[in-house]
């Protein structure tokens, strides 16, 4: 399959191919999407396949306008419409029991759908020109970092996908926040940009994330938060504090200065936890081109955006 890429002068023949059943990357705020209709069956198993995705993990829904929402679910609790409020559009993803409109395949046989409005304009023209549901993982091979630049798009998917749209690198660099409001305790599933500490003042008996490890129950809600992830091709290990070694072979990200060591042969220093979480899965793939073996990863306190990026940094480290 060729892939056709897309400039920003051309966004309708982005949402005329997802209309047209066809399989487009495009940017959000969070990282770059890959979409389909979300009502198409075969355009979501292409998803699968594209992407090399367990068919047991499902995918979000992406909208342009609350008024989309609607067909696609039997009910909005009154927790979920405050966050609809206050949060979209933005990177932020619902759960709601699903209508008959949504394909099985895309919520994984689950009897609840996930759904988020983006705020980036270029998501919001492409989804506002296909004027369709559009499902929309992250837009890379499945288990690798997500895809924070068209150019890692490219990467893994050229020829595998029939359009990629060429926007700018995404400002937030990890995917949304997921909660579920939709039964009687709201609780965030999986943890992201917006942070617990938003979320309480809207919902203040809201759940805070529990952590990357088993959770009984809760993995079934959250089916994706089973599989492989995030991870790089080199060793990811986190650190606190120097490093005991000197390793020639070695990267390092962390906080402005704070800790690593001038002993690694690429160390990169970022100025706030936002501007770490915005730049980490582009180092881990430039970390793979250079054939690193191993990437230090400083850790950073677990309040605000740290949960979600201490999250993404643990589940890297995993083997
Ligand atoms: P990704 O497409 O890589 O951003 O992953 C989507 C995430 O949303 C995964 O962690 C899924 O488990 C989660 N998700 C999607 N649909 C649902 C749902 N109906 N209920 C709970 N979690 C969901
Ligand atoms: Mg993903």
């Amino acid at each position: 399959m060729k892939t056709v890429y897309i400039h920003e002068n051309q966004l309708a023949t982005a949402g005329e191919l997802l209309a047209n059943g066809r399989l487009v990357a495009f940017p959000t705020e969070t990282v770059y999407g890959l979409g389909a209709d979300a009502c198409s069956d075969v355009a979501i198993k292409a998803i699968f396949e594209a992407k090399g995705r367990p068919s047991d993990n499902p995918l979000i829904v992406h909208v342009a306008g609350v008024d989309q929402v609607y067909p696609l679910v039997l009910d909005v609790t009154e927790a979920t419409q405050r966050l609809m409020v206050r949060f979209w559009p933005g990177p932020i993803t619902l759960i709601f029991p699903k209508s008959k409109r949504v394909s099985n395949l895309v919520t994984a046989g689950l009897d609840t759908v996930a759904i988020r409005i983006p705020s980036h304009p270029w998501a919001n023209a492409v989804l506002k020109h296909a004027q369709i549901p559009v499902a929309a993982p992250s837009a890379n091979r499945s288990g690798s970092p997500s895809a924070t630049t068209w150019q890692a798009v490219q990467q893994d998917l050229d020829q595998r996908i029939d359009a990629i749209v060429c926007g700018p690198p995404t400002d937030i660099g990890l995917e949304s926040t997921v909660v579920d409001a939709a039964g009687e305790q709201p609780r965030i599933l999986r943890p992201g940009k917006i942070t617990w500490e938003e979320l309480v003042k809207v919902c203040p008996s809201i759940v805070p994330y529990s952590g990357h490890v088993d959770r009984g129950n809760e993995l079934l809600n959250s089916p994706g938060l089973r599989h492989r992830h995030y991870q790089p091709r080199a060793q990811v290990t986190l650190v606190r504090g120097h490093l005991p070694a000197v390793h020639q072979e070695a990267w390092f990200i962390g906080l402005n200065k704070s800790s690593g060591t001038d002993s690694c042969s690429r160390c990169l220093y970022c100025d706030s936890v936002e501007d770490y979480s915005a730049r980490l899965f582009d180092f881990f793939r430039q970390a793979d081109d250079a054939g690193v073996k191993t990437i230090y990863c400083e850790e950073v306190d677990e309040t605000g955006i740290g949960v979600a990026l201490m999250d993404r940094l643990r589940r890297a480290s995993q083997s």
